[in-house]
């Protein structure tokens, strides 16, 4: 889809400026001064006085098959064992309309709050089979005029367990019908060394990106992420690498942590902290001095490792909460993860372009024109308040707007939310 030439005009940057933007085929042609760009008459013009303009955010870990099953399947323990009971005695009741349904509704919202690009996992594996990739690569088609959708074959069923061969078998049948990258979750499995080096193996074989549900646990003796750097350092494996959640890296003494660290920035593997669901599901058992459920966030950076973060489950027995906004998640980085605004929204937005690899944007000529624009005074006003009044410009066209009308009793004095 070509875009027609979009200027926006008069809002403010993260770092405060007043600018207008022009946009055409797709990017960002210019930047200047609020108020100084010329009009033209085969140029539409939005008038964002009053908002902030950031670059869009991305997700780089979500479960959209999953997704708007919190009222429908309560997770009794409120643990990652719940969840898992919890999804697993509904799916043989799924329809596969179920799915697609859900998933359509979810991504719609994820693109009306600002994100142009979503990975997300979809089970398969065991009787569940393909249906998850299967819903998700048709919801790819529909809106893939809105969003880019990346799908990891997130393997449910054991690679190392008796039907080994044949779970595998599987995974590479999801690759071939619409999945985009590998995926798994090597610390469920009875022999997670093992499961890691399968998926490796079969990421390689056929060319694919590698993203991997990692340590997700407090027991600090886990060491799957290590595993994955020394894979990568070893064989040179040559595609992208993603390791979600890394809880267990959260945990260790710091020594330890950041030895693992270094090695982890030398691969090149991003890592991907998912706040809401790792603070929900982890630590249940300890009733005083929780442990977070979070990654070594600092520990992580320090060494150079790109750190995205991600909503994780919007909505289902695995996190019953999310807004499915990357502002939410952004957010919990600034609270839960202890980072600067702005580098919690880098987090939500070009460090997941990284993982995912897609090129930069920066409010600048050059970049590519997929752009949030909210309706707050700065970027900590719309991280703290995540307001609805949004403006969504994807390959520099409107793919979303929302406005919001607010009236007070004529007694009250006027406030913005
Ligand atoms: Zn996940």
């Amino acid at each position: 889809m070509t875009a027609a030439p979009l200027a926006l005009l008069g809002a403010r940057t993260a770092t405060g400026e007043l600018v207008d933007v022009a946009i055409a085929d797709g990017r960002i042609s210019q930047v200047v001064p609020g108020g100084t760009l010329p009009a033209t008459p085969a140029t539409a013009s939005r008038d964002l006085t009053g908002y902030v303009l950031l670059p869009a955010p991305a997700e780089p870990h979500a479960h959209v098959d999953k997704a708007l099953l919190a009222d429908r399947v309560p997770n009794r323990t409120g643990d990652l064992a719940g969840a898992i009971e919890a999804i697993e005695a509904i799916y043989p009741s799924m329809t596969d309309d179920d799915i697609l349904d859900r998933a359509r509704r979810a991504v719609s919202i994820a693109i009306a709050h600002g994100y142009t690009q979503i990975r997300s996992h979809a089970d398969c594996g065991d009787t569940h089979g393909l249906r998850s990739v299967q819903a998700l690569a048709q919801v790819r088609k529909e809106l893939g005029g809105l969003v880019d959708l990346q799908i990891v074959a997130l393997m449910r069923a054991s690679t190392t367990g008796p039907d080994g061969a044949n779970q595998l078998a599987m995974l590479r049948d999801a690759l071939a019908c619409g999945a985009d990258l590998v995926g798994g979750a090597p610390h469920l499995e009875p022999d997670p060394m093992r499961a890691i080096g399968q998926f490796f193996d079969v990421a390689g074989e056929l060319g694919r990106d590698v993203d991997l549900h990692t340590d997700e646990e407090t027991v600090a003796s886990t060491a799957g992420l290590a595993e994955m750097a020394r894979i990568v350092l070893t064989t040179g494996f040559p595609h992208l690498v993603s390791a979600g959640h890394c809880v267990s890296l959260g945990v260790q003494d710091e020594a330890t942590a950041r030895r693992t660290a270094e090695q982890v920035a030398a691969a090149g593997i991003a890592v991907i902290a998912n706040p809401q669901t790792n603070l929900y599901l982890q630590a249940r058992d300890d009733v005083t001095r929780k442990p977070r459920g979070l990654t070594a966030i600092r520990v992580l950076l320090d060494a150079g490792v790109t750190v995205a973060a991600g909503s994780d489950n919007w909505r289902d027995p695995f996190n019953p909460m999310s807004r499915i906004d990357a502002l939410e998640t952004a957010s919990l980085m600034v609270s839960a993860g202890h980072l600067l605004p702005d580098a919690a929204y880098r987090s939500v937005s070009d460090a997941v372009r990284e993982a995912m690899g897609y090129e930069p944007v920066r409010i600048a000529p050059g970049s590519p024109a997929h752009l949030l624009a909210v309706q707050a005074g700065s970027l900590v006003e719309a991280i703290a308040a995540g307001p609805a009044q949004r403006l969504v410009v994807r390959g520099g066209a409107v793919v979303a707007q929302t406005t919001v009308t607010t009236v007070l009793h004529p007694a009250l004095v006027p406030v913005t939310a």
